[in-house]
């Protein structure tokens, strides 16, 4: 997916995710709390532009969202620290994690990769970009998640255990940054199952809202 922010080009060919990055989220998967953020990956066909009709996974039941704010980065190379980290970041948006709950659970207790659960087709709904400026302050963006108009999540970056710019750095230790590639930092509590005919919307003061017909 080509990403546009402010005329500038970025080609999505990395998208991370950052799991078990907010307390109460943890506490309602009943997961065990890490001293290192987990982190995993999605394709970049995951990704599914605001507006197209995502359709249910034929190999698992209980389709789930998680709302995530979503960081782009601009630059290629490894920061040293947190504050060259938050340098990397070109834009911000929202997006969805979507996850295969029942698939998930096997997979976990069968101690195997979560691809299967976490990295399908269509599982990376992502809003459009606004540049990462002074309006933004990453340690307190709130944003929310709404199925059918009913509120689902409501979240703030303020409450997450990594903060954004822990994130980046974490990620680039591993893998070396580059122009376009995605980081999904996280859901708070609230996640909840999809079903056909759902509309999924995803927003913030700043962003969107951004939204996904389930078919
Ligand atoms: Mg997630």
């Amino acid at each position: 997916m080509l990403i546009s922010v402010e005329g500038d080009q970025y080609e999505a060919l990395r998208v991370f995710c950052i799991g078990r990055n907010y307390a109460a989220h943890i506490e309602e998967l009943k997961s065990e709390r890490l001293e290192a953020p987990t982190m995993f990956s999605k394709p970049p066909t995951s990704l599914v532009p605001p507006g197209t009709d995502i359709r249910m996974p034929v190999h698992g039941n209980d389709l789930q969202h998680e709302a995530e704010v979503v960081v782009l980065i601009g630059k290629e190379g490894a920061p040293k620290d947190q504050e060259e980290a938050t340098g990397f970041i070109r834009a911000l948006s929202l997006g969805l994690d979507m996850t295969l709950r029942d698939v998930q659970r096997v997979q976990k207790e069968k101690g195997l990769p979560w691809e299967i659960a976490k990295s399908f087709d269509q599982s990376a709904p992502i809003g459009t970009f606004s540049p990462y400026n002074d309006t933004f302050d990453l340690g307190n963006i709130p944003f929310s998640c709404h199925v059918n108009g009913e509120l689902r999540q409501q979240g703030n970056t303020g409450d997450m255990i990594f903060p954004i710019p822990a994130q980046v750095l974490g990620v680039s230790r591993i893998w070396r940054l580059l122009p376009g590639d995605l980081i999904y930092t996280g859901t708070p509590a609230g996640v909840g199952s999809l079903k056909p005919g759902d509309t999924i919307s995803v927003e913030s003061e700043l962003m969107g809202p951004f939204s996904w017909n389930i078919r």
